[in-house]
């Protein structure tokens, strides 16, 4: 059942905790012409028409990935946090909102009515903290497009209070903000774009230790991603390996893997000989990162046959 409050001024929880939907109204005209008149916003497009700064869209094969955020979650002085837009002929979803995706998004010079849904793994900072400016960036740049964000059920009432105490009104916004609770197993169809989110164990010890003094759910989601017959993975943060088996039950066209919470040696052993045509680390601690070389070697070692990457930041992969 999804429950709808098209009033978004308050943000229940159902009582199983699993699906809620809020949405954030649309347009106030007025409240904007006052903002563009004390200049605190620009019209849209304005960037974006600089030149050199676009990216075109989807050039070159079915899928481009825009890696906007490689590093893990400890600060990062040379790595942005997670943030990972898929482009499909038709359909763009972003998974994960780790910071500055706002000012990486705007590098981009892709339109802001480009994302269709925003995907959150799992509620940690270094995969969330971007998404406040980047839902001000969308006020500001005049988003215009219904946009559904799939979440940890958990999230959605301090999203919208934090929404809310940032002045981030939905009065203010020009686009509908819709918020739904990620649910394990249930497809979100988009234009033939099927994504489906899968439980992982990454948050499973501090659930142990914490919630019985706090009691939520502790969601952790990799997600399956299927765009007519291309398959991708992309792992999000895990508990360990044996979290990516839903993921891996077919070929996989790619996997984009995180490489922070086990062994890499553990990692690749568990990938080794499976059906992925192409496989892209990220999120590396900070010992593999900064022995990159060493651990390419590894990977080229342990995984024969499967090509891997190690991408840095804003580095576009198409297949
Ligand atoms: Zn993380």
């Amino acid at each position: 059942m999804i429950s709808s409050l098209q009033d978004g001024s308050e943000f229940p929880v159902s009582p199983s905790g699993a699906i809620i939907e809020v949405t954030f109204g649309v347009q106030n005209k007025s409240a904007l012409e006052l903002l563009d008149g004390l200049g605190l916003f620009r019209r849209a497009g304005f960037y974006n028409n600089l030149p050199g700064r676009g990216l075109s869209l989807n050039q070159m094969g079915k899928l481009a990935l825009r890696c906007f955020g490689v590093g893990d979650g400890w600060p990062c002085a040379d790595r942005n946090h997670a943030s990972f837009l898929y482009r499909f002929d038709q359909v763009s979803i972003l998974v994960d909102c780790g910071e500055p995706v706002s000012s990486s998004y705007k590098a981009s010079g892709l339109p802001y009515d480009a994302i269709d849904r925003i995907f959150i793994s799992h509620l940690h900072f270094d995969h969330i903290a971007g998404f406040f400016m980047l839902m001000q960036g969308f006020w500001l740049e005049q988003r215009k497009k219904t946009l559904p964000v799939h979440l940890p059920a958990a999230g959605i009432k301090p999203f919208g209070q934090l929404l809310n105490a940032a002045m981030v009104f939905k009065e203010l916004l020009q686009f509908r903000l819709r918020f739904e609770g990620l649910r394990a197993g249930k497809a979100v169809v988009t234009r033939g774009v099927r994504v489906v989110p899968y439980r992982s164990s990454h948050l499973a010890q501090l659930k142990k230790a914490f919630q019985k003094k706090y009691p939520q759910r502790f969601d952790s989601f990799s997600f399956l991603i299927e765009a007519g017959r291309v398959r991708i993975g992309h792992s999000a943060d895990l508990g360990r390996p044996e979290d990516l088996e839903p993921l891996l039950k077919k070929p996989l066209d790619l996997l984009v893997c995180e490489l922070a919470h086990f062994k890499a040696e553990d990692l690749f052993r568990y990938l080794k000989r499976r059906d992925i045509k192409r496989i892209v680390f990220v999120h590396l601690t900070r010992p593999y990162w900064e022995n990159l070389q060493k651990t390419r070697q590894l990977a080229a070692k342990m995984l024969p046959g499967i090509p891997c990457s190690f991408p840095r930041d804003n580095e576009e992969i198409t297949i």
